[in-house]
């Protein structure tokens, strides 16, 4: 594998990480520009299980706000985000919707749920 270089959003600092894999190391992979140890998770996560919390939004039929903000409860794997889309644009919401309320469970089967980012 050539190296790889990664803007670590673990935190507000942005580290610029390089990784790269050594079967040599303990995690197969060595990583540098990291300041912290979770910039190595970081950097190793977003080589092997790339994921990010989906947000977006729905159709609402009952209310004078056309659109109500939801997320995926986790961050899901980089490669079912279309999926996710799909389901999220087929859907309409009734009022009334609690922040954190279940919209759709295990989302594009990935285990995780789409949630309300709000009460409407
Ligand atoms: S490596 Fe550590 S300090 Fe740097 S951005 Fe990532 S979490 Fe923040």
């Amino acid at each position: 594998m050539q190296s790889k270089e990664i803007i670590c959003t673990a935190c507000p600092i942005g580290c610029r990480l390089t990784i790269y894999r050594d079967e040599a190391s303990e995690n197969g992979f060595q990583v540098e520009g990291s300041t912290c140890k979770r910039g190595i998770s970081y950097a190793i996560a977003e080589i092997t299980d790339p994921r990010r919390i989906l947000t977006s939004t729905v159709r609402v039929i009952n209310s004078t706000y056309k659109r109500l903000p939801v997320r995926t409860g986790e961050a899901i794997p980089k490669d079912k985000i279309f999926q996710c889309m799909d389901e999220i644009n087929r859907i309409e919401i009734k009022c009334p919707v609690k922040m954190g309320d279940v919209l759709i469970e295990n989302i594009a089967e990935t285990g995780i749920n789409l949630i309300s980012s709000r009460n409407l």
